[in-house]
């Protein structure tokens, strides 16, 4: 039995990505990096850039007023996705992006010297730079919640530490070595406790779970179409209207101005202040595509699938005496481990060879990996096409990897 996934067989059947160059399953374990594509976003991007293309905001002729009408449909879309409304959502060039923006624009803004950023331990690095760079031009500091026993942001610790100096509380939604699953509507109540604005790290969680703005009671939200079967290139920010109305533009260019003199140039209003210069318009259609395949399958069912999958790998993993296997037991769709004597490179290397595709390193994660003891993990992680097939090839995998070392 290969699929303890209801949908699983019709759904890998739509991924032309899911096989190797000889025609043989492709064991793909790396989906936390980016996700394989489903045909009807390929398609829907086909689309865009042949019969349908043309530019958005600027054209009189009928194919680019379509084409705007298009662009801001897959605006609500995504707005639709996370429970905010359009005028809420920033298309940025990924969820990086999007945290720079939040950083460049709110925080040089609203930061100053004396006021303090919390950060957490497991933070990616894009997660942790922006706020660096922000810190040192304002002359705030940062300062970072540690983890509990079981590698989650520990809000316990969190809540000792945070004072009336906090401005901002960045943190995953769920993190991207560990897929640990952060309380983020207790995180949220404790920023507001002090009058801070939390941000999320959404990237690991919108392909796992339901997310909504409003329950969260969030006021930044940020992720990345790539890691939710859309393509590379454009992400989105959610802010607050009323934050982001207030907002300084951080990046200047067409598209986001209300009047240019060389005087002075008035801005437009939020979202497009924000959007300098032609869109990622093809990329934001597929982007709306990929919203709807996963609405179709249903974000409820994918996570009950790949809590199986994790439920098995980890379990077999902790089985063996020397693996070490990092984070919670309901990790979102993440397993990170180490093998004593073999590094995580060496077992990619080995796996690939059996068309299993894990990743290996420090995940743009370094204060975490130090915080770990280890230099680097190996990842695998899940998507809705991942089946129980998978979870075997990696086992036998490691299985050989181990005798390679001699290990058995
Ligand atoms: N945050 C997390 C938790 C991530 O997993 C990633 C991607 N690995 C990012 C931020 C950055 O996303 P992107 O590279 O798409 O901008």
């Amino acid at each position: 039995m290969n699929a303890p996934a209801s949908l699983t067989r019709d759904l890998r059947a739509d991924f032309p990505g899911l096989v190797t160059r000889e025609g043989e399953p492709w064991h793909y374990l790396d989906t936390a990096a980016t996700s394989q594509k489903p045909r009807s976003v390929i398609d829907a991007m086909a689309r865009a850039m042949g019969e349908d293309y043309a530019t958005v905001h600027r054209g009189v002729y009928s194919r680019s007023a379509d084409m705007t009408l298009a662009y801001e449909a897959a605006r609500r879309r995504i707005a639709e996705l996370v429970g905010g409304s359009e005028n809420e959502i920033v298309f940025t060039r990924g969820a990086t992006e999007a945290i720079n923006l939040a950083a460049n624009s709110w925080g040089r803004a609203n930061l100053k010297a004396g006021d303090r950023i919390l950060l957490s331990q497991l933070e990616h690095h894009s997660n942790i730079v922006p706020w660096q760079m922000v810190a040192e031009a304002t002359g705030a500091q940062i300062d970072v919640i540690p983890l509990t026993d079981d590698h989650r942001i520990d809000l316990d610790a969190a809540e000792a530490m945070i004072s009336s100096e906090h401005k901002l509380v960045a943190l995953a939604h769920v993190s991207n070595v560990l897929g640990s699953v952060l309380d983020a509507k207790r995180a949220a109540d404790m920023a507001h406790g002090v009058g801070a604005n939390i941000l999320l790290d959404g990237c690991q969680a919108v392909p796992h779970m339901p997310v909504n703005v409003a329950a969260l009671d969030c006021d930044f939200y940020v992720f990345s179409a790539h890691k939710l079967y859309g393509p590379t290139g454009i992400g989105a920010l959610w802010a607050r209207a009323e934050l982001l109305e207030a907002m300084p533009p951080w990046e200047g260019g067409g598209s986001m101005i209300d009047r240019v003199t060389f005087e002075k140039t008035t801005y437009d209003a939020a979202p497009q202040r924000f959007e300098a210069g032609t869109p990622a318009i093809t990329e934001a259609i597929a982007f709306a595509a990929a919203v709807d395949y996963v609405s179709e399958v249903g974000l409820e069912q994918m996570h009950e699938d790949e809590a199986k999958l994790v439920a098995k790998l980890r379990r077999e993993l902790t089985a063996m005496n020397d693996v070490t296997v990092f984070g919670p037991d309901d990790s979102a769709g993440i397993v990170s481990f180490a093998i004593d004597g073999i590094h995580p490179h060496d077992l990619g290397t080995i796996l690939d060879e059996a068309n299993v595709a894990i990743r290996a390193g420090h995940h743009c994660a370094q204060p975490l990996m130090d915080y770990l003891g280890v230099p680097a993990t190996a990842r695998a992680s899940f998507g809705l096409y991942s089946t129980q097939a998978d979870v075997d090839a990696l086992l036998e995998g490691i299985a050989r990897t181990r005798r390679i070392f001699g290990k058995d």
